[in-house]
C-alpha cells in the first residue's frame, strides 16, 4: 500500500466514523471531502509535499555540501557551457535528463557522466500529462527514459516527474520500480526572463547547507538557458567562497537512505 492510499482510506474510515457519530450531515461532509482535495492538491503540487510518497527534498543540513540539479537538458547551447564551468571549479553536479534529449545528444549525456556528474531520469519524452496518465502508461514512459540513461552509465531510478507534480499513480510506480523521487529545496526561477546576475542572488541569499538547488540546462519548447549558464558561473565562485561544496545527489545523500520523506 503507498502513502496516497493510506491517506484515501484513512479519510474513507474518518468519514465513515463522522456518519455513524453524527449522521450523515451535508455540512461535514463536504468539509471533509473539501480537506481531502485539499491535500491530495498540495501533495500534487508542492514539490516538498511529502502526503502522497515518499520524497527527497534535500540532503543533511550538517555538512557544508549542496547538490546543483539541471532539468530538461542536455542541450547543445547550454549544457556545455555549464559543464565548462563545472569543470573549472572542480564542482560536480546533477543533470535530470530527458530521454529524448539524450537520444538527440548522446556526446552531451556521455560528457555529463565522464566529467562525474550524475545524469538522472527525467522521463522519456516530458510529456506535460503525465499525472494524468494511469500506473502502466506511466511505468512505460518513465522506464523508457531510465533505460536511456542508463544506457549512458546515468541512474535510472534517480528520477524528477516533470514540473516536479506527482500523483497517485506516481506513488503506485515509484513504490513498484523503486523510484527515487527527487525533488528540491530551492528553487532558481531561472525559467523565465531572470538574468543571470538576479538567478544567483536569488539562490545565494537563501541557499543553505543540504539544499538540493533546482535549474534547467534545456527547455522543452527550445528555449535556451544561457542566464543559467552564466547564473552557474557566478553560483560556483560564490559557493567556493563561503564553503558550500557543490556534489552530486549521490554524494549528497550519502549515508543518508535514500528514500526518507524528509
Ligand atoms: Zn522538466
Amino acid at each position: 500500500m503507498t502513502r496516497a492510499d493510506g491517506l484515501g482510506l484513512g479519510f474513507g474510515a474518518l468519514l465513515l466514523a463522522l456518519v455513524w457519530l453524527f449522521g450523515p450531515s451535508p455540512g461535514a461532509l463536504s468539509a471533509g471531502l473539501l480537506l481531502l482535495c485539499l491535500i491530495v492538491a498540495d501533495g500534487v503540487a508542492r514539490p516538498q509535499s511529502p502526503w502522497l510518497l515518499p520524497i527527497i527534498t534535500h540532503g543533511p543540513r550538517h555538512r557544508p555540501r549542496v547538490a546543483l540539479t539541471f532539468d530538461d537538458g542536455p542541450d547543445p547551447r547550454v549544457t556545455p557551457l555549464i559543464l565548462d564551468a563545472l569543470a573549472v571549479s572542480g564542482a560536480k553536479a546533477t543533470f535530470f535528463c530527458i530521454g529524448a534529449h539524450v537520444e538527440a545528444h548522446p556526446a552531451l549525456a556521455r560528457r555529463i557522466v565522464a566529467e562525474g556528474h550524475e545524469l538522472a531520469n527525467h522521463s522519456a519524452a516530458h510529456p506535460r500529462t503525465l499525472n494524468l496518465y494511469g500506473p502502466r502508461r506511466m511505468t512505460a514512459e518513465i522506464q523508457r527514459g531510465a533505460r536511456i540513461v542508463e544506457a549512458l552509465g546515468g541512474d535510472g531510478r534517480r528520477y524528477r516527474p516533470p514540473m516536479g507534480l506527482k500523483s497517485p499513480p506516481l506513488a503506485r510506480v515509484a513504490q513498484a520500480l523503486g523510484l527515487k523521487v527527487t525533488l528540491w529545496s530551492l528553487h532558481a526561477h531561472d525559467t523565465g526572463s531572470a538574468s543571470a546576475a538576479l538567478i544567483a542572488t536569488r539562490v545565494l541569499a537563501r541557499i543553505k547547507p543540504g539544499d538540493i538547488v533546482l535549474l534547467h540546462d534545456g527547455g522543452d519548447r527550445g528555449a535556451s538557458r544561457a542566464e543559467t549558464a552564466q547564473a552557474t558561473s557566478l553560483l560556483l565562485r560564490e559557493l567556493a567562497r563561503v564553503g558550500l561544496e557543490p556534489v552530486t545527489l549521490g554524494v549528497l545523500l550519502e549515508g543518508e537512505g535514500e528514500i526518507s520523506g524528509r
